[in-house]
């Protein structure tokens, strides 16, 4: 079994904001600053009422990394005016990620039940294709992020690391790759493969982490800290580091239940966490 080193220092830890919901961009940075923190993962909505240039001196100013603008994507639709819509939002996002410095847009591609998951993945990929001149032009790599298939009615019609795979392969470009999210992936037989494929095209641009509890009560919001569920965290990070990631390890939890807690004693679980479960 490929057992990675013990992590035993904060340097390659990254927090979605969206792991602490209830604060905005400025409490993020300061309080990830303040744990010693030094990677972030800044959700859109954020931006509401930041402008991205403000917060690109926000983040530089407390020596933050910005890994990833999340999130891009929502390409499939059976209305060709919601497709259309969607690339315009995605050259926004693509603007936005420019703006406030995140070299990565990650993509939640999107489904449409009114239309079989094939036509889904036609449109994603053509949706992905329409995109990529915009993002060499400003040097924002896209992911790929494909979703557990409890998901492939209506957020993603790529619900394995194989169809992303696939899909990078296809489209061909240096700048679309995929992130690999543990939440979506753990339970599939061909992911060590698929993660060994991935590196070899070098196309292994993010790696999300959290748990998986099997008594989970909604399929959305209950995700789990890592250790609290049936994820083997550190031995997926082993495959991960020995395709030859040696990016950031963002933290990515949507809970209700952490949700209502005090953020600062979450965030101090969180980093715990991070330092003996993962
Ligand atoms: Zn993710």
């Amino acid at each position: 079994m490929d057992l990675p080193n013990q992590i035993n220092d904060l340097s390659r830890l990254c927090i979605h904001t969206q792991t602490n919901r209830p604060w905005n961009l400025k409490r993020c940075v300061a309080e990830y600053h303040r744990a010693g923190i030094r990677g972030i993962s800044v959700w859109r909505h954020l931006l509401e009422e930041i402008h991205p240039r403000e917060a690109r001196a926000l983040l530089k100013d407390h020596d933050m990394t910005v890994v990833s603008l999340v999130r891009g994507g929502f390409f499939a639709a059976a209305d060709r005016g919601r497709r259309k819509e969607a690339i315009r939002e995605n050259l926004a996002a693509l603007e936005e990620a420019e703006q406030i410095g995140a070299p990565l847009l990650v993509l939640v591609c999107g489904a449409d039940p009114e239309q079989t998951p094939e036509q889904s993945r036609e449109q994603i990929h053509e949706g992905i294709h329409q995109l990529v001149p915009a993002a060499e032009a400003v040097g924002v790599r896209l992911a790929i992020e494909p979703l557990h298939p409890m998901y492939a009615a209506n957020r993603s019609a790529i619900v394995t690391l194989k169809q992303a795979n696939d899909m990078v392969e296809t489209i061909g470009s240096e700048t679309v790759g995929v992130a690999v999210d543990l939440f979506h992936l753990w339970w599939d037989p061909a992911l060590h493969d698929e993660i060994r494929r991935c590196g070899t095209m070098e196309r292994l641009f993010a790696f999300h982490i959290c748990d998986w509890k099997p008594d989970m009560k909604d399929m959305l919001n209950d995700r789990g800290l890592m250790g609290e569920g049936c994820i083997n965290v550190a031995q997926i990070r082993g495959w991960v580091e020995s395709a030859g990631f040696s990016g950031f390890h963002e933290v990515e939890i949507f809970s209700e239940r952490y949700w209502r807690q005090d953020q600062v004693a979450y965030l101090h679980a969180i980093v715990n966490a991070y330092m003996n479960q993962t």
